[in-house]
């Protein structure tokens, strides 16, 4: 019965993006780039429990889409740009946000596990 104490859950969301162990928020839970440490250096949270998947990719693909379809309907109608510096440059955003977002969204998902005691976390 003590085993079961309540877990933070939006502690857990915002450790989980700064990329930090969901139970002390000093370890990290990632390691060159997306892969899930097998425990927290600071506080031994085995982590290897993390099941993600394509949950982040998916959830990543979302919120760029969501980011970069507007701009372009801001930019086109408030100005005049050549399409191919627009294209170029969106690229380049949608490929800088993803790569931003997806390791601190699978964070999250880890977190929310943890949290959750998914997984057996
Ligand atoms: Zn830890």
């Amino acid at each position: 019965m003590s085993a079961e104490i309540q877990r933070n859950k939006q502690q857990a969301v915002v450790r989980g993006f700064m990329l930090r162990c969901p139970s002390c928020g000093v370890g990290k839970t990632l390691h060159r780039y997306l892969k899930v440490k097998d425990c927290c250096d600071h506080c031994g949270l085995e982590l290897h429990h993390a099941s993600v998947d394509d949950g982040p990719a998916y959830f990543t693909l979302m919120v760029v889409v969501a980011v970069i379809f507007p701009l372009f309907a801001i930019i086109y109608a408030n100005f005049d740009p050549n399409p191919l510096v627009v294209a170029i440059s969106m690229m380049a955003l949608a490929t800088a946000l993803a790569l931003f977002l997806l390791p601190r969204v699978k964070g999250v998902f880890i977190g929310l596990q943890w949290a959750s005691r998914l997984h057996g976390f």
